[in-house]
Order: C-alpha cells, then structure tokens, then sequence
C-alpha cells in the first residue's frame, strides 16, 4: 500500500518516528475549498489552513492559473548579479505598498525559516556597516516559534527544537513569554503584567549591555507555542524599551501576515512598528514555497555601504523571487483586495470568537485564546489551580486525533492546547460545522 511505502521510504516533519513506523501516514489526495480528502474519499474540514498557511483554501483556480501562465511564460530565473524578471518586481512593490510603517526594500526567500534566517544575517550585517561590531544579540521570546534552520530555530524558544540539536547558537537569548493565564502572578492586572514583561527586558538588554544588543523578534501572535495573544499594552512598552536602547523590532508575520488576524498584518492588530518583517505561508496561500523579508531605508543604505566596501552583497537563494511562485504571491495579494478578504475575515471573525469562548466552559478547558480568524484552546486538568495534565497522557494529541474521526483537522500545540486557524475563506456555516466537530472531538476525551 501507499502507506507502507510511505514508512519504508520517507521521513516526517514534526512526526513521532517511532510511532509512525506503527501507525503509518494519513495520506490527503485531493482538496477543495477549506477541505482535503484522504485517499479514501473521506472530507475532511481543514482546520488549520494545511500549517496556517492556505488563506483560499484549495483548489483556487486563479491562484493555479496564475502559476500555469508564469510557466509558460518563464518557468524560472534568478536574482543574483542584477537579474530580475516582472514578477518579483511587482510582488516587491505589491509589498511595500501594503507594509506596516516605513518598511522599504523587499528580499525575497523561500520558507519561514530561511526568512528569518535571514533576518538574523542582516541584522548582524547591518550592526557591522555601522561599525558595531559588538552589537550582535538578538533577543526572542520562550515559546516563540521562528522556524526550524539553524539560526531559527535557536530564536525559536520550544525546548523540544533545541534538544539534541546543540542548539541555540552564540548571540541569541530568550526572554519571557507573555501569557497572562500562565505566568501573570496573583493578584496583577493585565497591564502589570504587559509592564513586567518590558522591565525583564529592560534588565535582560541592561545585563547583557546595550551595546551588544541588537536585535528582538517576535511574532505579533504567538503561532505554534500555543496562540499567545499578548496583553493589551505590551508591545508599546516593549517599544518603549528597544527604542532606548538602540534595539532593531523584528515582526515575524509568517502565520499573522494577510488577514489572520482580522487586519492586513498582525503589527497592526497589535500596534508593532518594525524595523524588519519576515513572511511566508498565506503569502502565496501556501500554493507555491516562497517568503519575504521586508526592511526599512537605514537598513537597506547599511547593506548598500557594506557592497561599497566588500562588492556583492553575499546572501541569496537559487529560487530568491522565482518568477511562479512570486506570480502567485502577486495573485494572491490582488485577490484578497479584489474578494476584501481581510473585510470578510472582520465580517466572520466574530461567530469564531463566540464558538471559541463558548467553549470556556468546557470541562477541559483551562483558558480559550482567539484573535481574529486564530485560536487555540488550552487543555486542564484542574481549572480552579490552572494544572495541566500529565503530559503523558497526551490529551490535546488524543482530542485532536478524536476531531480527526469526526472530520477535522486541528492541531495540537506546545502542549495540551488545540488550535484552529482554518482557512480565511471559510463561511459562517462551515464555522459552526468546524466548532460542532471540534467540541465532539474534545468530549471523546472526557
Ligand atoms: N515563523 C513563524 C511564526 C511560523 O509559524 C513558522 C512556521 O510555522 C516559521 C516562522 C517557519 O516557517 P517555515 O516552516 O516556512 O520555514
């Protein structure tokens, strides 16, 4: 069969291997709207947007006509040494038009991680052209996610992505992690939590010293540790804090960026002005690899200086602004105006809220998290103390696979929290049948 074929020959990305070589694959052959179809004809609601990422679902014929077009036309080309080609150009400006704040130059990359990847190269560029050599750390967040390469996964703060991968390299350091539920202490407001978390990072970039310090990432709402929506107030102050000292803001957008979160980018939902933005997935809805990283005018004119003095700027991938996956990305980014997408998404974003917080009272859940068209519940076994349950027991992975059988695809993350994060093209309708499966799903693990 497929699926022992799929055992003997491939390795899994966030899969237990061990359990896989017993249980084998699901296998999705076809998809159509926000659902996919296993190799058995059963539908399935694809709650998550595949890896929050298929904005138009699947199957959206303008996105594969724009890619079959730009095939034909020129299948591929690069950007090394001056080369361009019409799509990347238009994508770049598409870009920068739509941009929070003073972003001004586009470079383009093919996932998440590379992205960030870069992020972290630039950064570091950028601190050298201003003759500050010193300046190199980079600060990021427990349970952020930013990708799997090696600098990202070392900004990455999921203890299982460092794990006996000798990771996080030299220069990048984790401070706290905003979830109020978890660690607000007794008796501190909302407010006095988003304030705490500034001051850590105040003394975090005051021992370390400013001088090393140069850079802080950080996703607008936390993805894949667990959608973390910070307190109200917290990037304000964290702003606050990096402009003091002389701090770059890094927004990574790869999950919030496009809608998700109820504005064209999540900067906007959560009041970020950064200085560098990082995206991916919903770019393109997911339909073909690519990724961009957005930087403001200082930025650019350190990396020109630094090409005065060395000749080309070394960094770059083969497939940097591949012309398909950047027709698609232009494609993707037209129709999202043309269909309001992201006034569709203002429109529905409520009836999810409302299914999600009904869910509060749930006997499993501890605390419910939403923001726009994202949300994860989080797993307890007791309410009142907020303890979780033994992470053995595997109860978010159990309820998910429970929402599996009933026909929907969540996943469990960073622990005993399911999320949701279905595709932005989803209906009221199809809302209600999502939160209808997900609840049985969580009651078969009562
Ligand atoms: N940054 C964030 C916020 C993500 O959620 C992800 C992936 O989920 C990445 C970066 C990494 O992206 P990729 O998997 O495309 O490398």
């Amino acid at each position: 069969s497929l699926a022992s074929r799929d055992v003997k020959s491939l390795i899994h990305s966030y899969t237990n291997l061990s359990a896989h070589e017993k249980e084998g694959p699901l296998i999705i052959e076809t998809g159509k709207g926000i659902y996919v179809y296993d190799d058995n004809g059963k539908e399935y609601i694809e709650g998550l947007a595949g890896l929050w990422c298929t904005s138009f679902g699947f199957g959206e014929q303008e996105l594969i006509d724009a890619a079959i077009r730009q095939m034909h036309k020129l299948p591929y080309y690069h950007s090394f040494a001056s080369k361009s080609t019409e799509p990347g150009i238009l994508l770049a400006e598409k870009l920068l038009e739509i941009a929070p704040g003073n972003l001004s130059k586009v470079f383009f990359a093919n996932s998440g991680s590379e992205a960030n990847d870069t992020v972290v190269k630039l950064v570091w560029y950028y601190n050298n052209s201003r003759g500050l050599p010193k300046k190199k750390k980079i600060i990021s967040r427990q349970k952020a996610y930013h990708g799997v390469t090696v600098a990202a996964a070392s900004m990455t703060g999921l203890p299982p992505l460092h794990n006996d991968f000798d990771l996080p390299i030299q220069n990048i350091l984790h401070t706290s992690c905003p979830h109020y539920y978890r660690f607000g202490k007794d008796g501190e407001s909302e407010e006095d939590f988003a304030t705490r978390m500034a001051t850590e990072l105040e003394e975090l970039i005051l021992r370390e010293g400013p001088d090393t310090v140069a850079a802080f990432i950080a996703e607008p709402v936390m993805g894949a540790g667990g959608v973390i929506v910070p307190p109200k107030g917290y990037f304000q102050k964290i702003q606050a804090v990096l402009k003091k000292y002389d701090v770059l803001m890094v927004a990574d957008e790869v999950i919030c960026g496009f809608g998700r979160t109820g504005n064209m980018w999540g900067s906007e939902t959560l009041g970020i002005q950064p200085d560098i933005l990082s995206c991916a997935k919903a770019l393109s809805s997911a339909y073909l690899p690519i990724a961009a990283v957005l930087v403001s005018e200082d930025i650019f004119r350190g990396m020109v200086k630094q090409s005065e003095k060395h000749g080309a700027f070394a960094h770059g991938y083969t497939y940097s602004g591949h012309p398909v996956p950047a027709a698609v990305a232009l494609r993707t980014l037209e129709l999202m105006e043309e269909r309001n997408m992201v006034e569709h998404v203002q429109a529905i974003a409520p009836l999810f809220e409302k299914r999600f917080q009904a869910l509060a009272d749930h006997p499993l859940v501890g605390e419910v998290r939403v923001c726009g068209l994202v949300g994860a519940v989080e797993l307890v076994a007791d309410k009142a103390t907020r303890q979780s349950f033994d992470p053995s027991l595997g109860l978010a992975a159990n309820a998910v696979k429970a929402m599996q059988d009933a026909g929907l695809i969540a996943r469990a993350v960073a622990g005993d929290n399911v999320a949701l994060c279905p595709p932005l093209i989803i209906t009221e309708d199809q809302i209600n049948d999502m939160f209808d499966k997900f609840e049985q799903g969580l009651n078969a693990v009562l």
